[in-house]
């Protein structure tokens, strides 16, 4: 049995004030809770998350990394830097990167040996548009983005990878993929997985994304292929967080 893990996107949202009382608030609420859980934060933040869940059973991380080490390149962070903070989780090819910053498979997957190179969880995200689902591509396109990054993975690294199939259609429009629909694409994720590295697929952990809230979430979760959530909005609330977290198991 896979462990399920809910993390936390926070986008572009927080202050020093409501970050303290969310996290406050997730915190005093995680009692009895069974899934792993993580809260992937603006860069600025990242040092008050480290102070304030070291010790508690929360795990933190970044939104994003550059591909590169270091050096010359303003306005980047690189991986060093966020595992300098103690991170456990990065999130890589997020939809919003890959539209708004023009990320291309190619560079999620550099960005993914960057995270592990520096001993860090890369969430690599995949996920269709409306257009392609509706084209009948989901598969063609999903499938493409993951196996450029599993290209460029070391066999052995398959099993430090966790995977986040989120719908661009689904995401913070209210609209969830069923959790039929979701469970057909993670198991092919899953396949792709098992094609690469039999032996590590069955361990790797694939979320959902995409308006998981907490009353959809149980009927998502109870999915055999869906070991968690990716959670957006609902995890700016500490009541909707912990509703999800407490849906597992
Ligand atoms: P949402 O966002 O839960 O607000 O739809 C999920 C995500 O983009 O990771």
């Amino acid at each position: 049995m896979r462990p399920k893990l809910i993390v936390g996107n926070w986008k572009m949202n927080g202050s020093r004030a409501a970050n303290a009382a969310l996290l406050e608030g997730i915190v005093a609420g995680l009692d009895g809770a069974r899934a792993e859980c993580a809260v992937c934060v603006p860069a600025p933040y990242l040092q008050q998350c480290e102070e304030a869940l070291k010790g508690s059973p929360i795990a933190w991380g970044a939104q994003d990394v550059s591909a590169y080490e270091g050096g010359a390149y303003t306005g980047e962070v690189c991986a060093k830097m966020l595992s300098d903070f103690a991170c456990r989780y990065v999130i890589v090819g997020h939809s919003e990167r890959r539209a708004y910053h023009l990320e291309s498979s190619g560079l999620v997957a550099r960005k993914t040996l960057a995270v592990l190179k520096e001993g860090m969880t890369p969430i690599i995200c995949v996920g269709e548009t409306l257009e392609e689902r509706e084209a009948g591509q989901t598969f063609d396109v999903v499938g493409d983005q993951l196996g450029t990054v599993l290209e460029l993975l070391p066999l052995d690294a398959v099993a430090k990878i966790v995977v986040a199939y989120e719908p661009v259609w689904a995401i913070g429009t209210g609209k969830t993929a069923t959790p039929e629909m979701a469970q057909e694409v993670h198991a092919r994720l899953r396949a792709q997985l098992k094609a690469r590295n039999g032996e590590a697929a069955d361990g790797v952990a694939i979320l959902y994304g995409g308006s998981m809230k907490p009353d959809n979430a149980r009927e998502l979760l109870a999915q055999p292929d869906i070991d968690g959530g990716l959670i957006g909005g609902a995890a700016l609330k500490a009541q909707d967080f912990l509703a999800i977290i407490h849906a597992t198991g």
